[in-house]
């Protein structure tokens, strides 16, 4: 960049009329157009860059933030570090917007992408696979020797390279940090994982995941040097997910899947390097039963739910005898970490597994005592395991400390398409301890008055009877998707009322030639989220429309652009489950602060999930549709109004009439061979 023009101006200049951007663009199926609200936050940007200063911005769909940001972070010469929330975007920005950005302008600077450990393949733990207690399972064995086979060719030891893996077998030829070896392994140069941080470490321009963004401080004790603070620009894109996966992170999480995975491996190098020395084998059973007593004293735990743990013991668990397990599991544990220390010079992977005994010891101390005021803790029970989690309540003095790590300046960007439902971003810079940064709100170009309505049936059942409002709902969905012929992404707050929609819709539009044959219902979990979208985004196929609907991660980063999705109908206001263990504790912490638990969190936050579920339908300037919210409170309780206004401004209807009115409008006519209209709903078997 020439000194004489200042960033600001290159800025302006990228994005002009007859900028790079527009010109590089013009025989693009998108070209660019300039946008004002993405000029502003691309001004904004480089003046946080220019002053080192920290900046949040909520910028609404369409505004064009990737390239608002990504600009002047490329134009400043500094070194530029961006975290995505995940693996999908960071890929997006790494394999399209990034390279394509960089030709637009100019730039030769050198890109990399780096991800967690866990997604290279470990050379030693492939090397040793075969040793110890490993799967006898044939399809397993097929699978390690087409690993073997790739390792021998791959740069990267990406394993995306390798879809389709058994997922048991992930964790035998990937590795984790504690029994990684670190610079006592022999294929220390050789180690993907080292390679692919070296390579970022050089890059002008490194693409990471939040996961990485906060691990990138724990290196340093890894004798690795970190990434952040030697960025001059740090950009967290997606960051309304920062403090959850911060907070994911900084918890102190023991699985008895890690006890196990323990003495698998103690077993494989104990057989290499120590055999006969002790008895492992008694040694290793005992654990392993030890840890199998235990899971079994939570067997009366539901399945699914994170289970409160105030006291001693989780809820649901017989108290005394819970830490009297966790005792034994501790004194089996002990006396492996004290056989392996008799013997650990004899081998760096025996040294190794001796300090994983120790830190596994640690951690099953840390449960034995109480939890922590600023924490909360609770378990997970799962078919064949348990998780005992020990989590803070913010993330706000981690993410402090990161923000301080560097002894040079730097400009740190968080954006998101929705950070708060109040001018200031509360909700964001609260929870994340971010109150003195710069804010800037850039609404979205949309035309939401003329591109959308929002429907509030009145005459939608209350949420608490829910058998019959998921019936309401399916109902609604099916009368919508009749008329636009599929077109309907249906949202739920809970997997219950995902089963019973879905299952309703299916008997209707019944895959195997019912009634309505011509609409295809995909139902979350009947097919891998990649393959649903994919489905939903072909919109009308051979005939057949489609309907899709979905629950949880479907609420946010899916991008349904065109006429494919034209109904979007969301069960219930997302709430958060009051019984969730960090939310009752983050209520109490609220609480004794003098705020009020729903007003200054509940309420936000289900602001925020609503504005994220509703941020689906409309993702160009073309699109039109209608969103219905089968949730009468948001008409009658007091609270309405301010989750209405958190909403993009689209104009709101509650009488029937306008609903089909508007359906009509979507879809003039009907595809003719769906519902013939002698069938009511009731006679087609919705209830
Ligand atoms: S350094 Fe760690 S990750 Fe790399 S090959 Fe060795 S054990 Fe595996």
């Amino acid at each position: 960049m020439p000194s004489s023009r200042s960033l600001a101006e290159h800025v302006e200049a990228a994005f002009a009329p007859e900028g790079r951007l527009a010109r590089g663009l013009s025989q693009s199926p998108s070209p660019f157009s300039p946008r004002a609200g993405q000029q502003a936050m691309a001004q904004a940007v480089a003046q946080a860059i220019d002053d080192a200063a920290t900046l949040v911005v909520e910028a609404g769909t369409g505004v064009g933030k990737t390239f608002a940001y990504l600009v002047p972070a490329l134009l400043s010469g500094r070194k530029v570090v961006i975290s995505t929330a995940t693996k999908a975007l960071q890929d997006q920005l790494f394999e399209r917007d990034l390279p394509q950005l960089l030709h637009l302008l100019g730039l030769p600077l050198r890109a990399a992408r780096l991800k967690g450990r866990s997604s290279y393949l470990c050379l030693h733990r492939l090397a040793h696979i075969h040793q110890g207690r490993t799967p006898h399972d044939p399809q397993v064995l097929r699978h390690i020797a087409q690993v073997q086979q790739w390792a021998l060719a791959t740069t990267t030891g990406d394993m995306a390279a390798l879809p389709g893996l058994p997922e048991a077998l992930l964790p035998l030829v990937t590795s984790t940090r504690s029994n990684c070896l670190g610079r006592d392994c022999a294929l220390w140069d050789a180690c993907h994982v080292n390679r692919a941080r070296a390579q970022a470490l050089q890059a002008d321009v490194c693409v990471v995941n939040h996961h990485l963004f906060f691990a990138d401080q724990q290196l340093q004790e890894e004798g690795v040097a970190p990434l952040l603070p030697q960025a001059g620009v740090v950009v967290v894109d997606e960051a309304h997910q920062l403090n959850d996966t911060g907070v994911q992170f900084a918890g102190i999480t023991l699985g008895t899947r890690q006890l196990l995975g323990f003495a698998r491996d103690a077993m494989a190098v104990t057989t290499e390097h120590a055999r006969g020395l002790h008895p492992w084998l008694d040694y290793l059973v005992a654990l392993e039963h030890t840890v199998q007593q235990w899971c079994a004293t939570a067997a009366a735990v539901p399945l699914g739910v994170r289970q409160s743990w105030l006291g001693s013991s989780p809820q649901g668990v017989d108290a005394a005898l819970w830490p009297q397990q966790l005792h034994t599991v501790g004194r089996s544990l002990r006396l492996i970490w004290q056989a392996l220390g008799s013997v650990q010079e004899a081998a760096p992977a025996l040294a190794q597994l001796q300090a994983r005994a120790a830190e596994l010891l640690h951690t099953l101390a840390l449960f034995a005592r109480p939890a922590p005021l600023d924490s909360v803790r609770w378990l997970d029970r799962h078919a064949r395991h348990l998780v005992l989690t020990q989590a803070p309540l913010t993330v706000a003095p981690l993410l402090h400390a990161i923000l301080q790590a560097s002894s040079t300046p730097q400009a740190w960007v968080f954006t998101s398409a929705t950070l708060g439902d109040s001018e200031d971003l509360q909700w964001f810079t609260r929870t994340c301890g971010l109150t003195d940064a710069r804010t800037l709100r850039v609404a979205s170009p949309f035309d939401y008055p003329a591109q959308a309505r929002l429907y509030v049936p009145p005459d939608a059942p209350p949420v608490q009877a829910q058998a019959a409002h998921s019936a309401f709902v399916a109902r609604l969905a099916q009368e919508g998707a009749q008329q636009l012929g599929g077109r309907t992404l249906v949202l739920t707050t809970t997997l219950k009322a995902l089963e019973a929609i879905g299952s309703h819709l299916q008997q209707q539009f019944g895959q195997t030639g019912g009634l309505f044959a011509a609409i295809d219902v995909l139902v979350q979990g009947q097919g891998s989220k990649h393959a649903l979208l994919e489905r939903f985004r072909q919109g009308t196929v051979q005939g057949r429309g489609c309907v899709l609907v979905a629950s949880a991660t479907f609420w946010e980063g899916v991008d349904i652009a065109g006429d494919a999705l034209q109904l979007l109908i969301i069960d219930k206001l997302p709430f958060a489950p009051p019984d969730d263990p960090l939310v009752q504790a983050r209520s109490r912490q609220l609480e004794a602060l003098g705020l009020s638990a729903f007003n200054d969190y509940l309420l936000p936050e289900a602001a925020m999930a609503l504005k994220q579920g509703v941020g689906r339908l409309i993702r160009s300037e073309t699109d039109r549709g209608m969103v219905a919210i089968a949730d009468t409170r948001l008409l009658e309780k007091t609270y309405g109004p301010r989750l209405l206004a958190a909403l993009p401004p689209m104009r709101l209807v509650t009488a029937q009439s306008a609903w089909q009115e508007q359906l009509r409008q979507l879809h003039p006519s009907p595809p003719s061979h769906l519902l013939p209209s002698t069938v009511t709903p009731a006679q087609a078997g919705v209830q």
